[in-house]
C-alpha cells in the first residue's frame, strides 16, 4: 500500500546512555574488620562463613579484599587501633592479620564470640599453655574495628586507589561485569549492528519514518496525538526484519466515561479541554501496540480467540487506522514465533520498538514488563515527561565529557540563553533512564535516532517535534 513510498529518514542511532553512567551514584555500607591470628586466617574464613553466610546478591565482594596486612591498613583503621609500641609493631605486623566481615553485619556480641578463639592473644596464650584461658574467652579480647566499604566495584583503577587508601583494600577488575551499571559493549555492538540495518534493507530510519506517518494518521483522525510506533522483529523465524504492528495514540478515541458531555468543537489547538477527555496510557501508542501484540499471539497459539473476545467490551486493542489494520492483519509470525515469545510469559521478548516520541514513565515501564530487546526513538521527540533519557540533549560531541563533571552545566545554548523561564523549566525535567536501572529486574537497549538535520540541539521551535514547546507538554 502506501507504506511502499515511504521516503527513509537520514539519520544514525546512538545509544541513550544510562543514569548509573552518567550520575554514578556509589552506595557503601559499614563492616567490621577484626584482628586475627595470622596462623588462623584459613579456619577464620570457614567459621565465618559458615556462620554469617554471604549474601553475594545483595552485597556483592568479589572486588573486596578479605585480609590487609597491618601495614595495608587505611591511616583510620590504624589509628582505631591505638598506638603500639615499636617492639610491638613487628609482631603485629608479622603475626596477626585484618579480616573484613562486610554487610549484612551480624551482631556484634556474637561475632566477638565467634572469632574469640581466633584473636591473637588466644592464640598465643593457648599455644603457651594448654589449657589456657584462650578457648574461654568471651570476645573481650577481639579487636574489632569498623569502617565503610563500597557496595559496588570500582569502576576504574583509580578509584579503586582511592577506596583502598580511605575505607579498605579494593580490586579493581576491568573484566569484571557491569552489567548493573550499563550494557555490555559487546551485545550494545551487537543489537546496534542488528537495528541499524545492512544498506539494502530497512533501517531506523524506515521505521521512524513509518511511525511519523502512523503518528499523523492519528492526529488527522482527530484520535489522538500525533504520537506513533513500530514493534519490529529482527531476529524471529524469517530471514529478514517484520514490522508485527503500528499503533498511533488514541487518547481522545472513546470518550471518558465521565466526561461524555464535553464540547465537540475542542481540538488539538485547545489542548486544555482536550486533555480533560482523554484516555490513560494504555491509550498510548506503545501501549496499544504491546496490546496489539498480546491479541496477535492469542490468535497465533489458541483457537479461542473467537469466542473469548465476543460480548466484551470494546477495548482499545482493535486497529483503528487504515495503517495500523494493514499490519495487525497482516500478522508474520508464524505459530512458532508466538509460542517461542510466549513461553517464558513475556509478550515482546526478541522485539524491537520504534517510536516518534520518547514515551512516558507507564509506557516505558509497559516496554519492560513486556521484555522489549530494545527501544528507539526520535531525539526530536523527546519529552520533558518522557522516562527513558538520562541526560540533556549533548550540545556538540564534547559536551557529554563535560557534562560528566559538570551536571549543571547545560541549556547554555544562545539561543536558550534569554529564556530563563524556559531554562528553568528544563532544568526541572527528570531524567530515569527507566531502560537500564539495576534496581528493576528487566533491562532494554535504548536509542535515539538523530536526523541528519539535526545539530544536536533540539529546535524548540519545531512544531511537529512537539512536546519540547512549554506550553505543549503532554505524554506520549
Ligand atoms: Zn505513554
Amino acid at each position: 500500500m502506501t507504506t511502499e513510498k515511504l521516503e527513509p529518514l537520514k539519520g544514525h542511532i546512538t545509544p541513550v546512555r544510562t543514569v548509573q553512567e552518567t550520575r554514578p551514584t556509589f552506595e557503601f555500607g559499614e563492616a567490621y574488620v577484626a584482628q586475627i591470628a595470622t596462623r588462623s586466617a584459613s579456619q577464620v574464613i570457614k567459621v565465618l562463613d559458615s556462620k554469617y553466610p554471604r549474601q553475594t546478591d545483595q552485597y556483592p565482594t568479589n572486588h573486596l579484599r578479605r585480609f590487609a596486612k597491618y601495614d595495608a591498613l587505611p591511616a583510620h583503621l590504624q589509628e582505631q587501633l591505638g598506638p603500639i609500641a615499636d617492639e610491638e609493631r613487628e609482631n603485629v605486623k608479622k603475626n596477626t592479620l585484618f579480616v573484613l566481615i562486610p554487610p549484612p553485619l551480624p551482631e556484634r556480641e556474637h561475632l566477638c564470640a565467634t572469632l574469640a578463639p581466633y584473636t591473637p592473644a588466644a592464640v598465643a596464650s593457648s599455644t603457651k599453655a594448654e589449657g589456657g584461658d584462650g578457648n574461654c574467652n568471651n570476645g573481650d579480647d577481639v579487636r574489632l574495628l569498623t569502617t565503610r566499604i563500597p557496595l559496588q566495584p570500582p569502576l576504574s583503577a583509580a578509584q579503586a586507589e582511592k577506596w583502598t587508601k580511605e575505607l579498605w583494600p579494593i580490586t579493581f577488575n576491568p573484566a569484571a561485569p557491569r552489567g548493573m551499571v550499563a550494557p555490555p559493549p559487546q551485545l550494545l555492538r551487537h543489537v546496534m549492528q542488528s537495528i541499524a540495518g545492512s544498506s539494502s534493507g530497512p533501517g531506523p530510519g524506515y521505521y521512524i519514518s513509518l511511525a511519523r506517518k502512523v503518528a499523523r494518521e492519528a492526529e488527522e483522525s482527530g484520535r489522538g496525538r500525533g504520537v506513533g510506533c513500530v514493534v519490529v522483529d529482527a531476529t524471529g523465524s524469517s530471514s529478514k526484519p517484520v514490522i508485527v504492528a503500528v499503533a498511533g495514540d488514541a487518547r481522545y478515541a472513546y470518550p471518558c466515561p465521565v466526561q461524555q458531555d464535553t464540547e465537540e468543537e475542542s481540538s488539538p489547538q485547545r489542548p486544555n479541554i482536550r486533555e480533560q477527555e482523554k484516555r490513560g496510557p494504555e491509550s498510548h501508542a506503545t501501549m496499544r501496540a504491546i496490546e496489539m501484540v498480546a491479541s496477535q499471539l492469542r490468535a497465533a497459539s489458541s483457537s479461542e480467540h473467537e469466542q473469548s473476545s465476543a460480548g466484551k467490551p470494546p477495548t482499545l486493542t482493535p486497529p483503528l487506522t487504515p495503517l495500523e489494520s494493514e499490519y495487525y492483519n497482516t500478522s508474520h509470525r508464524s505459530a512458532g514465533d508466538a509460542d517461542a515469545a510466549s513461553v517464558p510469559g513475556y509478550l515482546c521478548t526478541n522485539l524491537d520498538l520504534y517510536l516518534t516520541h520518547e514515551p512516558c514513565l507507564s509506557c516505558s515501564m509497559g516496554i519492560l514488563l513486556s521484555r522489549f530487546r530494545a527501544v528507539v526513538f526520535a531525539r526530536k521527540g523527546r519529552l520533558s515527561s518522557g522516562g527513558l533519557a538520562s541526560e540533556e540533549v549533548p550540545n556538540n560531541s564534547s559536551s557529554r565529557e563535560k557534562q560528566d563533571s559538570a551536571p549543571d552545566a547545560h541549556a547554555q545554548t544562545p539561543q536558550e540563553a534569554g529564556d530563563e523561564e524556559k531554562m528553568s523549566n528544563q532544568r526541572q525535567r527528570n531524567y530515569y533512564g527507566l531502560h537500564w536501572r539495576k534496581e528493576l529486574n528487566w533491562r532494554a537497549l535504548c536509542f535515539e535516532f538523530v536526523e541528519d538535520d539535526e545539530t544536536g540541539n533540539i529546535d524548540d521551535n519545531d512544531h511537529d517535534s512537539g512536546g519540547q514547546n512549554d506550553d505543549d507538554v503532554f505524554n506520549a
